[in-house]
């Protein structure tokens, strides 16, 4: 276990003479012997640096008169206001010097908010002086633990005996088997002692909302902006299903973004709801885009209604509810308020997915940008709808897998009654859940709280605008060296970007940090923008998120023009897969890599490494041998002798030959003829069961699972639907697909919802069974 630490930060070395200086270092010393370890900083800077890397912290002792600091008050003040940055609670001691004339009333008046004490070393006994410390740094670590948390540990403190379940009875069973042994030994004692069951009342109950669960849940809906928050502990999935699952019921119709989650289909099949679709934009890179502002402006949402054959037969024909996926795997956020003004005239409750964005209300670069931010104070008037916020809490905040969260902020116009809402959540809920996993969600919550939310975030930020700006720079001096080719990979992002204060575009790559960490605008989609290639866009109704980096290949641009070579980002990924590099989702020539908490510039060092190394690969035509061995391995025979640049060749001409784009385009322009409601055709399944086809064989059937494929990273088949005719856009896309598979072993396509034959390498889709005529 790592120590604790107190930062001591004097104006001399404390080697130096001096009797101050000299008590202050035997006030380090005692500091040491009771267990935290004494951290020196002489200089502002130092001190600086300490606080950025230090997160045992648990105390400061700072010098009014501490050299450097940037801002003229001095280097004491320097440091005060940085902790006040990220620390809400940080004990903090203002050391002052006992040979000058210092005196308290002479201190600005907001440094006693700062600090909670003075130390004079000469006054008092190091020993007294480290002892005041020490209490200040022992309430604050129990004063930091949020309320679930803090119970679990002092239950667990107290170490009672228990004759209720889990059986294992704090992982004693467990060591009466060699392998439960083994079981006990990896994960440590603690965890079997935290693995209590809902019996213990004093910890509370997740059904019922109370005790130190209930707290814990309050705590986080403050954190969150929630009128109320629920914990779940099965995913974001779940979170999913029981929104869905209490907003609509069977054959009321749901407005549901094309773009979504399979687990908002599970709850339209659970619920009986009639799915009336919403199709998000595309770029020429194939990215899904938001849904445009005409797509949910109230008359084109009753048009697509009243196109809709399933909808004709729902109980009525308003919408219950809708659900939209904010932000997009690819980082793209709405203005939530404006989609909600938008959404009113359509429905009741709106549903944001936010499975990637749990993070968003912690920088002000998304202000207004995440579902919690449309409440009265944002949207007043009676039209504005309830809405619910579902997050992967474990997916960009730090929680144990499956751990999510639902968030709701309730409208006048559809209340949400806890108790019924209750009835939705037990229903999906277990009645034995997993303390640790509650006790992770409560210290997601309290990570994320204050001041230091919003520093963590902002880490974040600026390593993905690190390495944003660093691969143009490194393209632009690829450009000027004249020595090679001069193409590079590029950065999804707008070339320039304005600062508000002044009017001037910049160039991205030399655009102040501080600008693009603080303007929102940097990072919006402006309407018409080549960059980012979307249609319809209005001003500031998208914005992208800068740690979600999209690298781009040559070979097409964001509108879509193809030029006359290119590197798939197939070919790419599979590089660096092998050098150790996983991304995290790649289309046809652009790549996605996430900025999350855990980041470190080592890593993206790496990878900007492994990307000058490919460009040095392809420039000198390497064999593909040399570049990825493990393929040339794998299929001898249609890589053998080749070279990085032929197979580039080779792909990109085969992805730019009009079939494939054009079938997507067409694909999804044109949804699919919806036949059966997903409950029906569920219901259907169960009975009837499905067959795996062959796309040759699949024309005119029902679709019993969904088809997803990457690009555009979202369904292109639902259950229930039609798979059309045999030369309609949907098979004759999936086709196109399957050829790309053959043609290229070993870069196959990302298709959920599709397997393929290892034989014939034919694509199979599963379908529900024809009824005996
Ligand atoms: C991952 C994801 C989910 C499901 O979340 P889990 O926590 O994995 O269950 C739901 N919606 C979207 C958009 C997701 O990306």
């Amino acid at each position: 276990m790592t120590r604790n630490s107190v930062l001591l930060a004097l104006r001399e070395n404390p080697l130096a003479g001096g009797v101050s200086t000299e008590q202050v270092r035997r006030i380090g010393k005692e500091l040491d012997n009771r267990g935290l370890e004494p951290r020196w900083a002489v200089s502002a800077e130092e001190a600086g640096a300490i606080l950025r890397t230090e997160a045992g912290l648990s105390a400061a002792v700072i010098a009014w008169d501490l050299p450097g600091g940037t801002d003229g008050e001095g280097g004491g003040a320097d440091v005060l206001r940085q902790i006040q940055r990220r620390w809400k609670r940080l004990p903090v001691f203002l050391l002052m010097n006992d040979d000058s004339d210092q005196d308290l009333e002479r201190l600005p008046l907001w440094v006693s908010e700062a600090v909670i004490g003075y130390v004079w070393p000469l006054e008092d006994t190091a020993t007294f002086i480290a002892g005041r410390i020490v209490t200040a740094a022992q309430a604050y670590h129990q004063d930091i633990l949020p309320p679930f948390f803090r119970a679990l540990r002092r239950f667990d403190d107290a170490h009672e005996y228990s004759w209720h379940t889990p059986a294992h009875s704090g992982g004693v069973a467990f060591l009466k088997s060699a392998t439960g042994r083994a079981f006990f030994e990896y994960f440590g004692e603690r965890l079997f002692r935290s693995d209590l069951s809902i019996s213990v009342g004093a910890l509370g109950s997740l059904f019922e909302h109370n005790g130190p669960i209930g707290d814990a849940e309050r705590n986080a809906a403050r954190v969150f902006g929630a009128d109320r928050t629920y914990f779940v502990l099965h995913g974001n999935s779940t979170a999913d299903r029981m929104v869905g699952h209490y907003s609509v019921t069977a054959d009321e119709i749901a407005l549901v973004d094309r773009n979504c989650h399979k687990s908002v289909l599970h709850g339209l099949v659970i619920s009986g709801a009639r799915p009336v679709y919403l199709v998000p934009t595309r770029n020429g890179y194939g990215l899904a885009g938001p849904l445009p502002p005409h797509a949910i402006a109230p008359g084109a949402v009753a048009a697509r209604v009243a196109e809709n054959p399933l909808a004709a037969g729902a109980v009525a024909p308003e919408a219950q509810y809708a659900v939209v996926t904010n932000s997009t795997y690819d980082g793209l956020c709405y203005d939530t308020v404006a989609a909600a003004r938008a959404f009113a005239p359509s429905t009741p409750r709106l549903h944001f997915d936010e499975a990637w964005f749990a993070y968003a209300r912690f920088h002000p670069l998304y202000a207004g940008r995440y579902g919690m931010a449309v409440g009265p104070d944002t949207l007043p008037g009676p039209e504005r709808p309830t809405v619910f916020s579902t997050q992967s809490t474990h997916k960009l905040l730090a929680a144990l897998s499956q751990g999510a969260m639902v968030h709701v902020r309730s409208s006048p116009r559809a209340p949400v009654e806890h108790e019924r809402f209750n009835e939705a959540y037990m229903m999906h809920g277990t009645t034995s859940p997993l303390y640790p996993a509650i006790a992770s969600l409560d210290v997601a919550a309290a990570m994320m709280d204050g001041p230091q939310g919003e520093w963590l975030i902002d880490e974040a930020v600026t390593e993905a605008i690190r390495f944003r700006q660093a691969v143009v720079r490194t393209g632009r001096r690829v450009a000027e060296a004249g020595d090679r080719p001069e193409w590079f990979f590029g950065v999804w992002q707008p070339d320039t970007v304005t600062d508000p204060a002044t009017g001037t575009p910049v160039a991205f790559a030399d655009a102040p940090a501080a600008l693009l960490r603080s303007e929102p605008s940097c990072w919006q989609l402006e309407p018409g923008a080549a960059w980012h290639g979307f249609e319809g866009l209005t001003e500031g109704y998208c914005m992208l998120d800068p740690i979600k980096v999209t690298l781009t290949c040559p070979g097409v641009s964001a509108s879509g023009e193809t030029s006359s070579w290119g590197i798939p980002a197939r070919v790419l990924t599979a590089y660096l897969a092998d050098r150790g590099i996983v991304v995290e989702k790649t289309d046809s020539y652009t790549t996605l890599i996430l900025f999350s908490m855990g980041i470190t510039k080592g890593k993206w060092g790496t990878l900007m490494d492994a990307l000058m190394d490919f460009k040095s690969l392809y420039d000198a035509d390497a064999p593909l041998e040399e570049v990825l061995p493990g393929l040339v391995e794998q299929y001898p025979l249609r890589y053998g002798g080749g070279t990085l640049r032929g197979l580039c060749q080779d792909m990109h001409e085969h992805l730019a030959s009009g079939e494939l784009i054009a079938s997507l385009d067409a694909a999804f322009q044109q949804l699919p003829e919806p036949v059966e409601p997903p409950q029906r055709c569920y219901q259907r399944l169960i009975r009837g069961g499905t067959e795996r086809l062959r796309l040759a064989e699949a024309a005119g059937r029902v679709a019993a699972a969904m088809v997803t494929v990457t690009p555009p990273g979202i369904p292109v088949l639902m259950p229930g639907e039609s798979t059309g005719t045999p030369d309609g856009p949907l098979l004759r896309y999936l086709g196109a697909l399957e050829a790309f598979d053959r043609e290229f072993p070993g870069f196959h396509s990302e298709a959920h919802g599709v397997s393929v034959d290892p034989e014939s390498g034919d694509y199979l889709i599963e379908c529900v069974r024809r009824s005996p005529a």
